[in-house]
């Protein structure tokens, strides 16, 4: 096995990274796993701080470098808080990433910005009661009814989907 040797972009982003998950996070990590609830000024930082748009390119507002300079961050976030190593990682990869790979113009234009930015915190509902590891049992559809698309179904487990809205500073 060969270490891999990073660039200079690289290793700025993981040492800001580093830096903030021991300063900000590490402290109220514990605090954080008992009330279920990662504090929202904490993930506004992480917004301007460019950690919630690594995976987007700088034309939507992200602050996209590689795959590997985006893998350093989220390892040094989770070894501060693993809650919010989990809650960035879902959100860039699964949240942003099929916006960003499959949306259409329109989809990209209104989601992508605000995505980057942490105003909005992407999340990815695949898993239903009947459907985990078994994707090809996953019943719920879109269907087109006047003009407007219904979906039915039900689905669980969605980190990151919140019980309670995001508040409006995050919006
Ligand atoms: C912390 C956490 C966060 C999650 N976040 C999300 C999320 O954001 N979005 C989302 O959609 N889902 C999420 N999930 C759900 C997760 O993707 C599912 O739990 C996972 O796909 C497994 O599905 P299941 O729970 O239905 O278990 P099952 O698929 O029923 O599996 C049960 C057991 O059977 C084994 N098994 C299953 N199929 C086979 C096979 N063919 N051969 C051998 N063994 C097999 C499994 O390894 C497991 O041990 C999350 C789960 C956890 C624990």
């Amino acid at each position: 096995m060969h270490d891999i040797e990073l660039n200079e972009d690289q290793r700025m982003i993981r040492d800001m990274a580093r830096q903030f998950a021991q300063s900000e996070l590490a402290p109220r990590a514990a605090e954080w796993d008992k009330s279920g609830w990662i504090d929202d000024a904490v993930v506004r930082q992480m917004g301007e701080l460019g950690l919630l748009g690594m995976v987007v390119p700088e034309e939507w507002g992200g602050s996209y470098v590689d795959y590997v300079a985006y893998a350093l961050a989220v390892e040094e976030i989770a070894a501060g808080c693993s809650a919010t190593g989990a809650m960035m990682s879902i959100h860039n990869s699964v949240g942003c990433g099929p916006v960003l790979k499959f949306g259409t113009p329109e989809q990209q234009q209104a989601w992508l910005p605000d995505l980057a930015a942490g105003r909005v915190i992407g999340c990815f509902a695949l898993t239903e009661p009947q459907a985990g590891s078994e994707a090809h049992n996953l019943r719920t559809r879109a269907v087109l009814d006047n003009g407007e698309w219904v979906i039915n179904g039900a689905k669980q487990f969605v980190s990151n989907a919140s019980g309670r809205s995001w508040p409006s500073s995050l919006r």
